[in-house]
């Protein structure tokens, strides 16, 4: 797998490649972008080039190392991810990195250890990786990967070599839906739009459930219903995805404030429900749209900061409809 299979990062491709080609390669590198558009493919990449028995500075996916990398199961390159309820990354997760580090490459070149989900390191693992950062042992390459740089500690990211992603444009996104999955331009478009320049996001809009999942929210939240929103399906869901659904609920408001402000339906997010953006939209008048779309937001930040998810939804709901 070359650097090549990485769309639209060329700034980032380029700064790695070049950093193996010259032999100057970083201690620790962050990788700041949005989910979903490329940092661990390329920070896989990144480890099989610095492994590969070739040692150029593209990998050449068929030597041993380069396989195990790909198959998780290289010795020295571990990747370790936010885990559990909270889904954060504790300190026994780093603590697992810093044993493995203290110890001699195995079979491998360099050892890599990618921290995916930096952003969401507790406070104690974070001031234990700091400790390694400052003292960072020799043949060892820490990548570490986030999508909110504020959220790291400031001596953290002054650290680290930074590497920008950023959100693909539609195009580059349609381009490979056409590629990979025989889309018609129509629904690839679609696709596109819905996962906001992010390619991994498409692929799971296409692989999993996300239009389904934006169908129940919005019949959710949009259709007068008299039931019982003690079980509302929501409650059950780990917050990150209950901000992904009202994400998704978001979009779907912005696209009615769209079509009544424009009435082209070239513009929407959501083209597959054009029909019924065009139905909805004449419910609601442009500032009762604008209201509920900041209402969305507010109730997404106060989950973030750990609102109690039932009184939160519950709440927007009355707000809402
Ligand atoms: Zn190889």
């Amino acid at each position: 797998m070359s650097f090549n299979k990485v769309i639209g990062q060329e700034l980032a491709v380029d700064l790695l490649k070049k950093a193996i080609e010259e032999k100057r390669l970083a201690h620790a590198y962050l990788f700041i972008g949005p989910d979903g558009v490329g940092k661990s493919l390329l920070a896989k990449i990144f480890a099989k080039a610095l492994n590969c028995e070739k040692q150029t500075a593209e990998a050449c996916d068929e030597c041993v190392p380069c396989k195990k990398i790909e198959g998780n199961i290289h010795p020295d390159v571990i990747t370790v991810s936010p885990e559990g309820k909270s889904s954060q990354i504790g300190i026994d997760a780093i603590r697992k990195i810093e044993k493995a580090m203290s110890l001699k490459p195995y079979e491998g070149r360099t050892k890599v250890f990618t921290i995916d989900g930096a952003d969401k390191m507790t406070e104690e693992a974070a001031n234990s990786l700091l400790k390694t950062l400052e003292e960072p042992p020799k043949e060892t390459v820490l990548v570490l990967l986030a999508s909110n740089m504020f959220k790291l500690q400031p001596t953290i990211v002054s650290r680290c070599q930074k590497v920008l992603f950023h959100p693909l444009n539609e195009r580059a996104i349609m381009k490979e839906l056409i590629e990979r999955y025989g889309l018609d331009d129509k629904k690839a478009m679609c696709v596109s739009r819905f996962s906001e320049g992010r390619l991994g996001r498409a692929i799971e809009v296409l692989e999993g459930e996300a239009l389904a999942k934006r169908d129940r929210v919005v019949d959710e939240f949009l259709t007068p219903k008299q039931l019982d929103y003690e079980d509302t399906w929501l409650y059950g869901e780990p917050r990150e995805k209950v901000n992904e659904a009202l994400n998704a609920l978001a979009v779907y408001f912005r696209d009615l404030l769209v079509f009544n402000l424009s009435k082209d339906q070239g513009l929407l997010v959501n083209l597959d429900k054009a029909a019924d953006i065009a139905r909805d939209a004449a419910r609601y008048p442009v500032e009762r749209l604008e209201g509920i779309i900041e209402t969305i937001a507010d109730t997404q930040e106060r989950i973030k900061r750990n609102a109690n998810i039932k009184i939160a939804l519950s709440c927007m709901r009355l707000n809402i409809t």
